[in-house]
């Protein structure tokens, strides 16, 4: 049975209404992912939640295991993630409590690791459209029949972190055409994608980084503010997608890895074989 995945960022850490909850710790040829994982089930749907900095907000963006992470949501027959994030603003029109469904990413991150294809296996997946365009359609319902208001498409920019932008990149970003900016995102959809999972991103916002004139430099303070305000219209959400996507229905992202690996297979080492067993059973024995 394929079960949804959600990943909670900062704010949420666990989720509402789950029967029959149980709680899974694994490990992973890549090591430990940020938490355990909570399955269970939501409208009679098996759902498998993970708060990517841990419980109590241990982990910074920099420092989280995504590759365990995803990895992770894989082992547990995970077909679909919706990634729950705080972001900040860089478009006019998105406002401080908007939640955005983005379809585009921009990576300035440096310190990742991005693919689960190294030591001895390549593997070139397709990244043109990093967002789940189905999942997406299912989320924006989710989204409209709470009433919130919410941004369909844009592109969200991944920064390293911790720190906030400075105001010149800031400038810099919205010159690119960038809509939010955030510090997690880029690297799980990534993943997702070389892990054939569908991968969705329901983005709340915190505040309009630091180039607005009118609000002044990002502070911890004003996003903790809303942040609580945020984490409770997530959840609303969250409840709704759960009730209307099918973890079962089949999606083109189940098979993006696809004559991607151009390794020869006869090169790639037994060990590199069983530790990317999950992924490339279907292509290479
Ligand atoms: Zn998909």
């Amino acid at each position: 049975m394929k079960r949804l995945g959600v990943i909670g960022g900062t704010g949420v850490y666990d989720l509402e209404g789950v029967e029959e909850k149980k709680e899974i710790k694994l490990d992973t040829p890549f090591g430990r992912p940020s938490s355990q994982y909570i399955l269970g089930k939501i409208s009679g749907k098996e759902v498998v939640f993970l708060p990517r900095h841990d419980l109590g907000h241990k982990t910074s963006p920099s420092s989280i295991n995504y590759q365990a992470n995803i990895y992770g949501m894989k082992k547990l027959d995970v077909s679909k993630i919706l990634s729950v994030s705080a972001c900040g603003s860089l478009n006019e029109r998105i406002k401080p409590l908007d939640l955005v469904i983005p379809d585009q990413f921009i990576d300035r991150t440096t310190k990742r690791k991005n693919t689960f294809f190294e030591n001895g296996i390549v593997a070139h997946v397709a990244l043109a459209h990093p967002i789940c365009n189905s999942l997406a359609k299912i989320l924006e319902k989710a989204v409209k029949a709470t009433g919130l208001k919410s941004h369909f498409g844009g592109t969200y920019l991944n920064i390293e972190g911790p720190q906030f932008s400075t105001k010149a990149e800031s400038n810099l970003y919205r010159s690119w055409g960038a809509d939010i900016i955030g510090m997690t995102n880029f690297s799980e959809a990534r993943l997702a994608r070389e892990a054939e999972i569908c991968y969705v991103s329901l983005s709340a916002v915190t505040d309009f980084d630091c180039w607005h004139p009118d609000f002044g430099e990002v502070s911890i303070e004003v996003i903790i503010k809303y942040l609580q305000k945020n984490c409770t219209n997530s959840k609303k959400v969250i409840k709704q997608f759960v009730a209307l996507e099918d973890p079962e229905a089949d999606c083109d992202c189940h098979h993006a890895l696809k004559n991607t690996i151009v390794t020869k297979p006869e090169v790639i080492s037994k060990q590199t074989k069983e530790k990317l067993n999950i992924l490339i059973k279907k292509y290479i024995k």
